[in-house]
């Protein structure tokens, strides 16, 4: 048996991030930038207001109060967009809007609701401050500043500021598309009439949403039978298109296990035993004219996951152009007892609680086949090979499912 470490060591081999394209901007959302971004402008790009008011000299406004309000000469309005066609001199304001260009001559914005909101003739309550309510040019980014590095993973807040700093279109590293394949012949669509020994195929839905979850574009396949030709066929339509190939199911040491089966006798593709429970048997390997990536999960549907999480998910984040492509163990206080088998890593599903969820219990339903204790669980407690038992109340690592 390997350990996780060395069988993911395998996999992960030879393994890199997918050559960057040009996106439109809004279809980089999620991606990973593969280039440095500069400011061509800066930003703000011009001194403006910041509110809807007056532009004005703010000395004009030194001694003024509800009492005695100062009285100004309204010249002009600028709205966002437009710019002023007069210039602000003493005893003279312009009407501007949140975002219009300051006025030449105007050193301050007097807020709208300091004033009595005149067209012609404004009367101003309160004395402004110099510089009072303008952005300045540059004060969030300069001309020619970085503002993003490659490896930057690009969320709205991302977009946004490449669309500030007019990137149209980005140099991404796309997401992988990987195709799902479940194998059975018990599987049938959920939806569809169920005949005694069938079951629905949940593996699909499980794996397509994990690695969109994980960044992919994923595709699910309808059920595959236990049949080689059926299951190359499948296989062989899904080369050209796939940077990853996911199936689940036929890896163990069954009569009818038609995945290692099959690619067994490519030559191309490992199956071994790892030392971790739930998902001992595992493949991987590349296929095809363009050497595909392909790994092949145990069918049951808490093992699929559990090796999902655990080889599937860094080589996807690892396609996508990250760096940090592994979960981090986190700590926290077990609850109760456990016992666990020595000769395996332990991944117990669990769920965080306590006031500020630093404690952990295993779900109620810890089989491999068990999708009712999976849908409760938001972790997995990692119970190290060689460990057989962790006492109630023990600090354990935990990696934690709540974030994508
Ligand atoms: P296998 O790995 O093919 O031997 O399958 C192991 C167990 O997982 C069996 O009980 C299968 O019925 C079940 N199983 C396999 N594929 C799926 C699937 N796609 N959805 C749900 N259960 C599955
Ligand atoms: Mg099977």
């Amino acid at each position: 048996m390997l350990s996780v470490e060395d069988y993911r060591a395998q996999v992960m081999t030879g393994v890199t991030a997918l050559a960057p394209i040009e996106m439109p901007l809004i279809d980089a959302h999620g991606c990973v930038l593969a280039t440095e971004v500069s400011a061509p402008w800066p930003l703000p790009s011009f001194d403006n207001s910041s509110m809807d008011g007056y532009a004005v000299v703010s000395a004009d406004l030194a001694g003024a109060s509800s009492e005695h309000p100062a009285r100004l000469t309204v010249v002009d309005d600028v709205p966002a967009g437009f710019r002023a066609t007069e210039v602000v001199v003493p005893g003279v304001a312009i009407r501007i809007m949140t975002g219009a260009p300051m006025p030449d001559g105007a050193d301050a914005v007097v807020p709208v609701e300091k004033t009595d909101g005149g067209t012609d003739l404004v009367q101003v309550n309160e004395p402004v401050s110099l510089g009072a309510n303008i952005r300045l040019a540059g004060e969030d980014v300069l001309l020619g500043d970085v503002v993003m590095y490659p490896g930057t993973y690009l969320t709205a807040r991302q977009l946004s500021l490449l669309a500030s700093v007019g990137k149209g279109s980005v140099l991404v590293h796309p997401k992988p598309r990987v195709v799902v394949i479940s194998t059975g012949s018990e599987l049938v669509e959920p939806g569809t009439e169920l005949r005694r020994g069938l079951i629905t195929d949940s593996n699909s839905y499980l794996l397509v949403a994990a690695a969109q979850e994980a960044g992919a574009v994923a595709f699910r396949l309808p059920p595959v039978i236990d049949d080689e030709d059926v299951f190359m066929s499948t296989l062989e339509d899904q080369l050209h298109f796939a940077d990853l190939i996911i199936t689940s199911g036929g890896v163990s040491m069954g009569a009818y296990d038609t995945v290692k089966a099959v690619l067994s006798r490519l030559g191309t593709v490992t199956f071994a035993k790892v030392a971790m429970n739930p998902g001992m048997p595992q493949g991987y390997g590349r296929i095809g004219p363009s050497a595909t990536p392909i790994i092949t999960l145990p069918g049951n549907p808490v093992s699929a996951y559990v090796s999902f999480e655990t080889f599937v998910r860094p080589v996807i984040r690892t396609m996508q152009g990250h760096k940090d492509i592994y979960r981090p163990y986190v700590q926290a206080i077990c609850e109760v007892e456990l016992a666990s088998p020595p000769a395996k890593r332990q991944f117990v599903r669990a769920k965080f609680g306590g006031a500020d969820k630093a404690t952990v219990t295993p779900v109620r339903g810890q089989g491999s086949h068990a999708v009712g204790g999976l849908s409760q669980a938001d972790c997995f407690i990692v119970i190290p090979a060689g460990q057989a038992a962790v006492a109630a109340g023990a600090t354990v690592d935990v990696i934690d499912l709540r974030n994508w």
